[in-house]
């Protein structure tokens, strides 16, 4: 059942949720999330990254972590794709 951003059974977000409707994984969803990724970390990277309100509330080291954290993300998605479609990377 969904449970705010995310389903606490299948883990999935609401509106892609297995557990309710009809949902069918495709393996085009990896190059979608690297590119939401993509899309967030040049956001973040644009929009706040040494933004001076960050810098003076000292809340850089959370941007620094964030941006980590996504680049992380983006490479295990990445690394999943490879894993499992490694034909459609030639
Ligand atoms: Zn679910």
């Amino acid at each position: 059942m969904p449970n705010g951003n995310y389903c606490m059974e299948c883990g999935y977000a609401e509106s892609y949720c297995e557990c309710e409707e009809e949902f069918e994984w495709n393996k085009g969803y990896y190059f979608e999330a690297m590119d939401r990724c993509h899309t967030i970390m040049v956001m973040i990277s644009e929009l706040i990254n040494g933004h001076p309100g960050i810098k003076r509330a000292d809340a850089q080291k959370n941007i620094d972590k964030a941006l980590g954290e996504i680049m992380e993300a983006y490479q295990k998605v990445g690394a999943a794709d490879y894993d499992e479609n490694k034909e459609d990377w030639t």
